[in-house]
């Protein structure tokens, strides 16, 4: 994990040259902590049309779930969370106390000292992918149809990594599209997202790579972890070279699961046997700090046919048109 040294500074890192530096002013606000930003207009329009890019190449038979940013801590304590990413985990808390204790805390914050110590855990932590609530919902519903079932989630996610880098966000917004199934149902489901996503990916102008891929898991336990998720194939990742080939961003990943959700949250297929499921996850600030990394930060340049895809066409043209009239 990188932790990055505070500065006093308000602009982001002028003395570091991370090749991406050059966007922060464009792209974001500063609101006091590392990777986490506030968007500007320019930014969220582009993140609105890579959203419905998306949308556009959604599957049928696919249902539509909005997540909130934060979702049960028993169930994705229940999903083997802290086995995997303890060091990723935001909780919420508050102060749960007495009228006299909360007075008590906030007494001491206003005396120079620390009220954080009167704070407990809630129910809620902060979602550290889109997916995990969508699994415990299917399971509510019985046993699978034949072929599985489809999901468009999408959540905004959170992950304790600071850094002062801005494609390592501690909060960004995920999309995800997930298959719960039989082990056929979910290969095959991978298999037709990793060559669409290439489509995308080419339709964006992006360079990129697809390669296997391991998740951080924490600890030495992890490491090994880690080579046993690359030895089963089990993650690919879409990878763009945005600050150097030897180190390219994941924007998107392709993940199998096996019968890990299935089993935990008693999910049977079609044959009585334990779901298998997969998920294929776009990080929608990466693609946008990808896209303008690549074509620069004046959309009117961009490529026509990255403008086509991205159907900014016709608004340029009524741009052009307003311009006309000035
Ligand atoms: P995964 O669950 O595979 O780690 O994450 C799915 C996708 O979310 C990644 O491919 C990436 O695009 C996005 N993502 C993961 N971590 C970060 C992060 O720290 N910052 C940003 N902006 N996106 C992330
Ligand atoms: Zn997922």
């Amino acid at each position: 994990m990188k932790i990055a040294v505070q500065t006093e500074s308000p602009e982001l890192a002028p003395q570091s040259s991370d090749p991406l530096d050059h966007l922060a002013d464009v792209l974001f606000h500063r609101m006091g902590s590392d990777g986490v930003y506030a968007r500007t207009a320019l930014y969220e329009d582009v993140v609105e049309r890579l959203t419905a890019l998306i949308s556009r190449h959604r599957e049928p038979n696919t249902e539509v779930m909005r997540f909130p940013p934060v979702m049960s801590r028993a169930q994705l304590e229940k999903s083997g969370y802290l086995k995997s990413f303890p060091n990723l985990l935001g909780c919420v808390c508050g102060l749960h106390g007495t009228e006299r204790e909360i007075h008590a805390a906030v007494s001491r914050f206003d005396a120079g000292g620390d009220w954080t110590t009167s704070l407990s855990p809630a129910d809620l932590v902060l979602s550290p992918a889109a997916c995990y609530p969508v699994y415990p919902i299917a399971a509510a519903r019985g046993p699978l149809p034949a072929g599985g079932l489809r999901f468009d989630v999408a959540a905004d996610c959170f992950r304790r990594e600071p850094s002062r880098h801005l494609d390592r966000l501690q909060s960004f917004r995920m999309r995800e599209y997930v298959c719960i199934g039989s082990p056929d149902d979910v290969s095959a489901f991978r298999e037709r997202w990793m060559v669409r996503a290439q489509g995308i990916a080419r339709d964006l102008g992006l360079t990129f790579r697809v390669d296997q891929a391991s998740d951080p898991f924490f600890g030495r336990v992890g490491q090994m972890k880690a080579v046993s998720q690359k030895q089963q194939s089990l993650k690919f990742e879409l990878l763009v070279p945005l600050r150097s080939q030897e180190q390219p961003t994941a924007c998107m990943s392709f993940n199998y699961h096996r019968d890990h959700f299935g089993t935990t949250w008693g999910i049977k297929d079609v044959d009585g046997e334990p779901a298998h499921t997969g998920c294929v996850a776009f990080g929608m600030d990466r693609l946008a700090v990808a896209m303008f990394h690549t074509h620069g930060t004046d959309l009117r340049q961009w490529p026509a046919k990255v403008r086509d895809a991205l159907e900014l066409s016709a608004h340029s043209a009524a741009d052009a048109h307003v311009e006309g009239w000035r």
